[in-house]
């Protein structure tokens, strides 16, 4: 997708602070971090929200999350823990329309989340 933000940053025409990628997938640092470590990790393959997802996107959700692991071990997060979100939609307050998972950690989160 050409218009896409996130679209444009897989393929190198923004630049990002990358933390992790391969030929699946593609992570980088949020420009409006929410906590000391706030890390955006997106699917190459452009999906814009979770209720796009089909059979096909199976494989790529999972490689995602085992993508958040492998980060979380190099930046030694497996001991204090961190958060995935994924937000869909309005009332979540998506913004960017190309599926990805938010990884936070460095602090304390409450929950319910706000
Ligand atoms: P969401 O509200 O779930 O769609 O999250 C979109 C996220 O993308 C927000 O946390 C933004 O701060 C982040 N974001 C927007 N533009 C950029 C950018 N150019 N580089 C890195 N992160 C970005």
């Amino acid at each position: 997708m050409s218009e896409c933000l996130f679209c444009k940053i897989a393929a190198g025409e923004i630049p990002a602070k990358v933390v992790f990628q391969d030929e699946r997938v593609m992570a980088f640092e949020d420009i409006n971090p929410q906590a000391p470590v706030h890390v955006i990790i997106i699917p190459r393959k452009h999906i814009p929200t979770v209720l796009d997802l089909t059979d096909a996107d199976r494989e790529i959700v999972g490689y995602m999350h085992t993508a958040a692991k492998q980060i979380a071990t190099d930046k030694s997060l497996t001991e204090n823990g961190f958060r995935l979100v994924i937000n869909c939609g309005k009332s979540a307050g998506q913004e960017v329309f190309h599926l990805h998972i938010h990884m936070l950690s460095g602090r304390d989160f409450s929950w319910p989340p706000g």
